[in-house]
């Protein structure tokens, strides 16, 4: 255990010393406990409110603290304060977890993984809030909390369902690059320091000419990628649960401090107009050929929280937490999570969570109207105007702060992506091109051991996408589930609609 606690008095809540922490008043030797043994109260009345919800996604996590150190000139595309010189370095707190499982849930399991990093840049706190992998299950936010609900627990058995997982991912054709992903060797990192952190969507980078481009972030990990098999995990799974948290936290205590290198793929607006792919597209890449990622950092974690809870259960990450020269881009995902992070710390850690110190801004105090609230524990702004405009010595707002103007166009409706077809090119790319034939055959066999416990109908139904990808894709996974293959390939030419007319 840390600290040097030992040396001090033990005291009550509000300071009193505590005279008998290991008896309780009671009357007579034998008790009844008394009501006036007001330390005992004190400590239950805590306790019982010691949990407060647990994050509905990315429950199980760990994270440390470092710094980030700009090494190339980006100040063409960007404005942002914390980006502008090379050699700059400004304080980071990084939270790496896994999505669908609770609290307690092995590292282990297969699942992306979450790469939240947060700046205390001088002009604001800016979080970069990702995942291990480039791309998404689903494009619109409107389903995401469907999407959530059939990675968890099904309402009945509250047991994982295979049935559900793969009945939604079947009927959501957008999902088969990020489940190409998910089933393959990287879809277990073998540690949160052996994977790449993702921005997944595209953002707006702005220069201090008000031009701007499209970005999309890469922190690419120095210590290689390294994943787990699926024998593997299941065996790490049931020795240390942990395992991933421990490594972290054990790596930066022996002093092996674990980096990545950022990378930027960086599009202009004349590149972006007629890009063969929706570049706002989140189960899309930029390929690299087209776009190729430039280096322009290095994020360094050397410093381990001194208390979990603290520093790790209350970090609150949120899209919404930009800078200047860093905008949000229009992908309709991004633009619901937004609103969707800071939603959820209101709720989970209360209107005031800006001022617990991990999420505080050190580098950029706080000048707001905003005051009260549960928690107000600063000095809640003291005797300034609560208003705005005032005349009594501001604050007031900063017009080099301001997003330029930007074009938005069309008519108002629940308007659907309109370019399916282009869902299988990628991930089709990824098993023909980019995989190895041992990575193609851990794929599968991740696939079959997964979707074999899926009913028949929803087998037959997702294999004619594996198949839609690559037709090889498809037929192997078809022969490892048994499938009859004609059946498949037959699914395979439906239009959707039918396929699932076919299979329901
Ligand atoms: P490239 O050959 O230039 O890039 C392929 C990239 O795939 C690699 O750089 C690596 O990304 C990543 N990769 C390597 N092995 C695996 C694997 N077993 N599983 C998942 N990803 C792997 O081709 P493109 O840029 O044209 O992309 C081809 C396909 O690669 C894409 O369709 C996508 O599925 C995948 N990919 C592409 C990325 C991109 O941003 N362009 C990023 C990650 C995957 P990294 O260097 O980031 O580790």
């Amino acid at each position: 255990m840390g600290g040097n606690i030992g040396q001090k008095r033990l005291t009550r809540a509000f300071g009193m010393p505590v005279g008998d922490d290991q008896n309780s008043l009671t009357a007579g030797e034998r008790g009844p406990v008394l009501l006036q043994d007001l330390h005992l109260l004190e400590k239950l009345g805590h306790f019982d409110r010691e949990r407060i919800p647990e994050r509905v996604v990315h429950a199980k996590g760990a994270g440390a603290g470092g710094y980030f150190e700009v090494t190339a000139d980006v100040t063409e595309f960007t404005k942002a304060k914390f980006l502008s010189e090379i050699g700059k370095r400004t304080e980071v707190f990084v939270r790496f977890s896994t999505v669908g499982g609770e609290k307690g849930s092995a590292d282990s399991e297969r699942d992306p993984r979450g790469f939240a990093v947060k700046f205390y840049t001088e002009e604001g706190n800016y979080d970069m809030v990702g995942n291990n992998t480039p791309v998404f299950f689903i494009r619109d936010p409107m389903k995401f909390p469907d999407f959530i609900h059939t990675q968890k627990r099904n309402p009945a058995t509250n047991l994982k369902d295979p049935d559900m997982f793969w009945d939604f991912l079947s009927l959501t054709p957008e999902s088969i690059h990020q489940v190409t992903i998910l089933f393959s060797d990287r879809g277990i990192p073998a540690t949160y320091r052996h994977m790449n952190g993702y921005s997944s969507h595209t953002y707006k980078w702005q220069n201090g000419n008000g031009e701007h481009f499209w970005v999309q972030y890469h922190f690419k990990t120095d210590q290689g990628i390294k994943n787990l098999t699926r024998e593997e995990a299941e065996v790490i799974r049931g020795r240390d649960p942990d395992h991933a948290t421990r490594d972290l936290y054990s790596a930066i205590d022996g002093g092996d401090h674990p980096s990545w290198t950022l990378e930027m793929q960086i599009m202009t607006p004349d590149q972006a107009k007629d890009y063969r792919f929706d570049i706002l597209d989140i189960t899309k890449v930029w390929p690299h050929a087209d776009i190729p990622p430039i280096k322009i950092g290095k994020l360094v974690l050397d410093r381990n929280p001194v208390n979990y809870y603290a520093e790790v259960e209350q970090a609150a990450f949120s899209p919404s937490n930009l800078v200047p020269g860093i905008a949000a881009s229009p992908d309709k995902m991004l633009q619901a999570r937004l609103f969707s992070y800071h939603d959820t710390h209101l709720h989970r850690l209360g209107s005031n969570y800006h001022l617990i110190p991990v999420n505080a801004p050190k580098n950029s105090p706080e000048h707001s109207y905003q005051r009260d609230g549960f928690m107000r524990t600063d000095s809640n702004q003291g005797g300034g105007p609560n208003y705005w405009p005032n005349s009594f010595g501001k604050p007031g707002p900063d017009i080099s702060a301001k997003e330029p103007p930007f074009e938005v166009t069309g008519n108002a409706d629940h308007h659907p992506y309109t370019h399916l077809n282009d869902d299988f090119v990628q991930p089709g790319n990824l098993y023909r091109d980019v995989m190895t034939e041992g990575d193609r055959k851990n794929l599968v066999g991740n696939i079959v051991n997964h979707l074999g416990n899926a009913q028949k109908r929803i087998q037959l139904r997702q294999t004619a996408l594996f198949y839609k990808a690559d037709p090889d894709y498809g037929l192997r996974v078809a022969k490892g589930l048994g499938l009859e293959t004609r059946e498949v390939e037959r699914l395979a030419s439906l239009s959707q609609e039918d396929r699932v007319k076919a299979t329901s």
